[in-house]
């Protein structure tokens, strides 16, 4: 009987999960190890800050998904991989496996001075609901919205829920008649934030901030945040709340191990989604990286397609042939405004950009859909 062991309970490794019961022979033994057996749905934390998500709308108990697929879920932490990724080592123990998928997030880099004056939208549930609590208790001021990339590696960023929440913010705050007591100003070191999603996409952001009449601090290095505000090479402006997501960077286990990273620290991997020079071990989500052009993103929807890839390809080399399928490369994201929203869509061809208010609706529709598969 074989062992496939995943690690991680996010995106990619539940969408490995499944991919691996459909697919793997029935009597195939597939271990989760994750800190809880619990899915945190990273996208609807946007919604925090205004009340149309509570924490335990985002919160997914797992125990029913995991009897369902006959997965025993193992409660730890990976601290490393021993003898080419057969080993699994955790916490509170070591697994032994004959294929393992490494599906554990990312991490970010919180180096900038004075970072603890700010919240993260991307941080988790308590950081989202301290932003709702602190706007709630602010009559009067500014909220300064910001992101920046990983010098080291320019594609590990994070924006799109950056965006989301400023327009989500605009949107609540006038319709709640707070919005001329309250400012919202958005800074970036880059010149054209959100190139990623493609040109069209930075011009209609930024095009939207003017209608919004939101002011912009672009293009020039952050030096520092402090109580009073936010320090660039350039300038410096008041905020009476920094809301900040940093670039992302590797997991922390990751770095005391043997498997190759990329500049940023993240696991490097091919487009079968194997881990470079180690057969039998593969990765997905954001804790990769991949092949592929400078704009692929780190989404939900790209771990996705990668758990997929790499689970077709662990059944593959289980039975002794070369797994060769590749990921797709794709962008699909809804950039949300609260009252309406933007479609983006990306591929190696083609960039779409499509404004509805129908977005948004849709944007909760496909959560509920998306985390009805794992209740
Ligand atoms: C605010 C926000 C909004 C977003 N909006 C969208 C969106 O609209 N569309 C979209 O496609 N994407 C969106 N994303 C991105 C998306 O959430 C991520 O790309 C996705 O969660 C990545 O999946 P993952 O499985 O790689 O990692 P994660 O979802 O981060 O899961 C990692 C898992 O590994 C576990 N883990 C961590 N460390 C260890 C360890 N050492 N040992 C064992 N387990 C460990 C964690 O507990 C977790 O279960 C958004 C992200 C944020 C933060």
């Amino acid at each position: 009987m074989k062992r496939i062991v995943i690690a991680g309970s996010g995106f990619g490794g539940l969408a490995a999960a499944r991919a691996l019961r459909e697919r793997a022979p029935k009597e195939t033994e597939i271990l989760l190890v994750s800190p809880r057996p619990e899915l945190l749905y990273y996208p609807g934390l946007i919604w925090i800050p205004t009340g149309l998500r509570s924490p335990s709308d985002l919160r997914v108990p797992l125990e029913s998904f995991f009897q369902r697929h006959r997965i025993r879920h193992i409660p730890g932490t990976v601290t490393g991989v021993e003898e080419k990724g057969r080993i699994l080592v955790t916490d509170k123990g070591r697994h032994e496996n004959d294929a393992l998928l490494i599906a554990t997030g990312s991490a970010s880099v919180r180096k900038l001075p004075g970072i603890e004056h700010s919240r993260s939208i991307c941080q988790g549930i308590e950081d989202a609901v301290a932003i709702r609590e602190r706007i709630e208790s602010l009559e009067t001021g500014t909220i300064a919205l910001g992101f920046a990339g990983n010098p080291n590696e320019p594609s590990a960023v994070r924006g799109g829920p950056v965006f989301e929440l400023l327009f989500g913010l605009d949107t609540w705050l006038r319709k709640t008649g707070r919005r001329g007591k309250i400012s919202l100003t958005f800074f970036s070191p880059a010149a054209e934030p959100g190139n990623r999603l493609g040109p069209k996409a930075v011009k209609n952001l930024l095009a939207d901030m003017a209608r919004r009449n939101i002011p912009t601090h672009l293009g020039a290095k952050l030096s520092s945040f402090s109580a009073e505000g936010v320090t660039t090479e350039a300038e410096s402006f008041p905020a009476d709340l920094i809301i900040f997501t940093p670039g992302l960077r590797g997991p922390d286990w990751v770095a005391g191990t043997d498997l190759p990273k990329s500049p940023g620290g993240f696991i490097k991997a091919e487009k079968t989604c194997q881990v470079s020079g180690f057969p039998g071990t593969y990765v997905a989500g954001d804790c990769g990286a991949y092949p592929g052009p400078d704009w692929m993103p780190k989404q939900g929807h790209s771990a996705d397609l990668q758990a997929e890839t790499a689970a077709h390809n662990i059944c593959e080399y289980l039975e002794g042939r070369p797994g060769t399928r590749e990921f797709r490369v794709e962008l699909v994201c809804v950039v949300d405004s609260l009252d309406s929203g933007t479609l983006v869509y990306r591929t190696p061809t083609r960039n779409i950009l499509l404004k509805s208010s129908l977005f948004h609706n849709a944007k909760s529709f496909f959560e509920r859909r998306y985390l009805a598969r794992y209740r």
